[in-house]
């Protein structure tokens, strides 16, 4: 094995077996957003790395430590995996001037790219589905977009996922609240990590987001961007939470939320569950006003949320929730000369009458395919050998239930086997 070439650590393969959660999954999810009018934009995954640079903002832990940048050896231009979907979405929507046709409900869903260490529920290739709803400016986009979520965890069968919200204000409310955070920190420097050091006067808020144990006490204790909070900010917060109310959400407000990005204003929310030990966020995002002019589109209000995929599939298996399997509806058998060559063509036509058929390849005994049926898990065996090619017949066999072998034409076969199967769903 020592020379065979792997995967690259923490980036997965997904094998067929855990494919088919996947798969159902993303039709929940798809079916889940359209019900909401929200449409599907799909952006490239390598951007220039100024966007990044530019909309995540150059004191995080993303920008920091975590992209991977590389230089296009042909022009020398320094590109990125894209980390996170936002700032690609909102430069499409800038570039193609989507908002001249007024506010965009958009979503898009893949592979983001992180280079953090890897454990249980953080890859460095990783899944997320976007929502973003730009050119909205009230509280009942914000509100509609953490409800919905709500609507999501149902379907999937999720138990115990739960919301924190929390409001970062405004740009005016968080300039008082920066200087008391720097006049704090500042007093208590000995007591900060150096990651803190190195931020007390570029982004103090982002040192509430440190995940470093010995300064949970300090951070506790440091002045809450809750008391500084002008009007404009309370009424949009209040306005959120009067909906989440009414809608009989539950939330929790938890002021240490402020989100690993730098361009959330107002509303921030978080889904977390219990469930998953360290890594239980399965959902963050909120308000972004300032992102689309910082990037420099005309100024209109945003907000949108991320899942993390792997951590929701996660989650489905924690509670157990079963997915039926997809199974062909018939497995087609032929043996003979003129058997085999119909086969192909019969197959052909079952599909065009509405069927899965997975057509046997590769020759063999008749036991042997038979073998080969069942153990495939469709629901129906359609046999073709020597006597059903000359009177241009099937003999169908269910595998899944008692019942006799009976032989039919093509189309009849097919009509039978069709409405068997409806039947039982
Ligand atoms: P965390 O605090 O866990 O690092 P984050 O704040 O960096 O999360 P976001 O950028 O808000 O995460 O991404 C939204 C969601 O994407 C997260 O809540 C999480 O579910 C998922 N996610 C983020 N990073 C990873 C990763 N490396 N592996 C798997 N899922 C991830
Ligand atoms: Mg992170």
């Amino acid at each position: 094995m020592s020379n065979t070439i792997q995967a690259i650590r923490g980036m997965n393969d997904i094998l067929p077996d855990q494919a088919h959660l996947w798969e159902f999954f993303e039709e929940t999810v798809r079916d889940w957003l359209h019900s909401y009018g929200y449409r599907n934009i799909r952006m490239p995954i390598v951007e220039q790395t100024a966007l990044f640079k530019r909309a995540i903002g150059e004191v995080t832990d993303i920008v920091e430590k975590e992209m991977y940048t590389f230089i296009d050896a042909l022009n020398g231009e320094s590109l990125t995996l894209r980390p996170e979907g936002t700032a690609a979405c909102v430069r499409a929507v800038i570039q193609h001037n989507l908002l001249y046709n007024g506010p965009q409900r958009l979503f898009y869903s893949g592979p983001m790219f992180r280079h953090e260490r890897p454990q249980k529920g953080r890859y460095r290739q990783f899944h997320q589905v976007g929502v973003e709803s730009l050119g909205y400016s009230g509280p009942d986009i914000d509100a509609e977009q953490i409800i919905m979520c709500a609507r999501l965890w149902k379907k999937l069968g999720l138990q115990d996922v739960s919301l924190q919200i929390n409001t970062l204000g405004s740009a005016g409310s968080r300039a008082l609240h920066r200087t008391k955070l720097i006049q704090y920190f500042t007093a208590h420097e000995n007591l900060l990590d150096e990651d803190a050091r190195r931020r007390l006067h570029s982004n103090p808020l982002r040192i509430l987001d440190s995940k470093n144990p010995a300064m949970q006490a300090l951070i506790d204790a440091a002045p809450k961007l809750l008391d500084e909070l002008d009007e404009a900010s309370l009424k949009h917060f209040e306005g959120v939470q009067v909906l989440l109310r009414s809608a009989d959400v539950p939330y929790e407000i938890n002021t240490r939320l402020v989100r690993g990005l730098d361009y959330y204003n107002y509303t921030v929310f978080e889904w977390v569950t219990t469930r998953l030990g360290a890594q239980g966020t399965v959902c963050a995002g909120g308000r972004y006003d300032g992102l689309i002019e910082q990037i420099g589109g005309k100024p209109a209000p945003a907000c949108g949320f991320a899942m993390g995929v792997e951590r929701l599939l996660a989650l489905m298996e924690e509670s157990a929730l079963s997915v039926p399997l997809k199974v062909p509806d018939a497995y087609l058998i032929h043996q003979g000369e003129a058997a085999d060559k119909i086969a192909l063509q019969v197959s052909e036509q079952l599909r065009d009458a509405g069927l899965h058929v997975v057509l046997h390849c590769g020759g063999g005994s008749f036991k042997s395919q038979m073998k080969k049926a069942d153990a495939n898990g469709a629901h129906y065996a359609i046999i073709i050998g020597d006597d059903e090619a000359s009177a241009s017949e099937l003999s169908v066999k269910p595998l899944r239930e008692l019942g006799e072998q009976a032989r039919m034409g093509v189309s009849e076969a097919a009509d039978m086997i069709k409405s068997k199967i409806d039947a039982k769903r």
